[in-house]
């Protein structure tokens, strides 16, 4: 990354939206059911106007990661944007340096996503250039995939696979759990052949023999990968598993910086790394992780509202991320995403890559006001 440096550092304000956005689709996987995205909306001003819109895209529940809408929100009003406007008060513009001292506070990824992301927008915009220019994108658009939670039948997996091939999506994930395995990839694989295709258990599994046995079968289907077969803290039982199994296993829950994400590859604990900006602590550690581990990367999703997909889509548009990633279109989830144009994907799997300054797109704050349960506008 080549723009690190605020061009102004004097900043006017900041303000936080609680989002709650009806999905159009509830979402299942191995720890439940989501019927609305949740996430808080970071908006930065400076003293010139410009605008940065960043997203912390947490789950309401602790169900995923320990942190919360509400531990963000605690997290960002009385440490993080305290803290950041100290560092403005002496003078400091350095995006990287800033977030050194932001280890200050341990943890609490995706709240320091939520500032961090908004300080890129923000630069983009004070430079007149594209944030894909600030992340250091290279692609002119790409491919994406499509994760597909946990169906009620066979049937209506199989069909909704079909719709999200004929829309080109380019790689199918579909969310399993004990009982919910073998059969649908095998029914997958007889329907559809050698599609792209892999799987995610959000930690259903453990090394109990009844496990390990269905584990062991997902070896017959060359699957790209199984994403976070066992426990979220557990990268030593990772490790075991992977020395048994040839399908690579992709860590998603177990890694939350770049130490844990390289110490993981080298030691063989996975093959490959499922990079989500939020849990990771934001997008300068996802460039981080990536350009320490080219080509065993890829881009996941947490159902980010249109601020994060854009952020995601710039990152990802970097030459290390080979695999394509989790980024849908805004259609998969919302009627009206708080963006426009909404995020689209063509009919052969890609999403352009915008060119234009900052996010490449129009932020509708009138519907992120509709959507939002909490407001709060910190003045500096
Ligand atoms: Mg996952």
């Amino acid at each position: 990354m080549k723009y690190l440096e605020l061009k102004n550092d004097k900043i006017k304000s900041i303000e936080l939206f609680d989002i709650r956005i009806p999905l159009v689709h509830p979402f299942t996987t191995s720890f439940g059911t989501e019927t609305v995205k949740t996430g808080v909306l970071v908006r930065i001003e400076d003293s010139q106007g410009y605008v940065g819109w960043g997203e912390s895209s947490v789950m309401a529940d602790p169900g995923y990661s320990p942190e919360t809408t509400e531990t963000v929100w605690y997290i960002l009003t009385e440490f993080l944007i305290p803290l950041f406007k100290t560092q403005i008060k002496m003078g400091k513009t350095n995006i990287p340096e800033m977030l050194g001292e932001w280890e200050k506070i341990r943890g609490h990824e995706f709240a320091k996503a939520g500032l961090e992301s908004s300080l890129w927008a923000l630069l983009s915009e004070q430079l007149g250039v594209s944030l894909g220019e600030i992340y250091g994108a290279t692609k002119e658009r790409i491919p994406t995939g499509v994760s597909i939670g946990i169906q009620k039948s066979l049937d209506e997996l199989i069909s909704r696979i079909e719709m999200f091939l004929s829309q080109g999506y380019k790689r199918i994930k579909i969310k399993i759990r004990p009982g919910w395995d073998v059969v649908p990839v095998q029914k997958i694989r007889e329907e559809f052949g050698d599609i792209l295709l892999m799987v995610d258990a959000n930690s259903a599994y453990s090394l109990s023999e009844q496990h390990l046995e269905a584990l062991k079968k997902l070896d017959d289907y060359n699957l790209m990968m199984i994403e976070q077969p066992l426990r979220h803290d557990d990268i030593l039982a990772h490790c075991k598993l992977q020395k048994i199994l040839n399908t690579p296993i992709c860590l998603d829950e177990s890694i939350h910086s770049v130490e844990q994400a390289d110490l993981s590859l080298e030691m063989g604990c996975c093959k490959i790394i499922n990079i989500k900006p939020g849990r990771v602590g934001g997008y300068y550690n996802s460039f981080l992780i990536a350009s320490h581990n080219s080509g065993k990367v890829w881009l996941g999703g947490m159902l980010e509202s249109g601020i994060g997909r854009m952020h995601n889509i710039f990152i990802q548009a970097r030459e290390e991320f080979k695999i394509p990633g989790d980024t849908s279109g805004s259609d998969r989830y919302f009627k009206k995403d708080i963006i426009e144009p909404p995020v689209t994907v063509d009919e052969t799997g890609y999403i352009e890559v915008p060119r234009s300054p900052g996010l490449g797109i129009e932020v509708l704050e009138d519907v992120i006001k509709q959507h939002s349960l909490k407001h709060e506008k910190i003045i500096f």
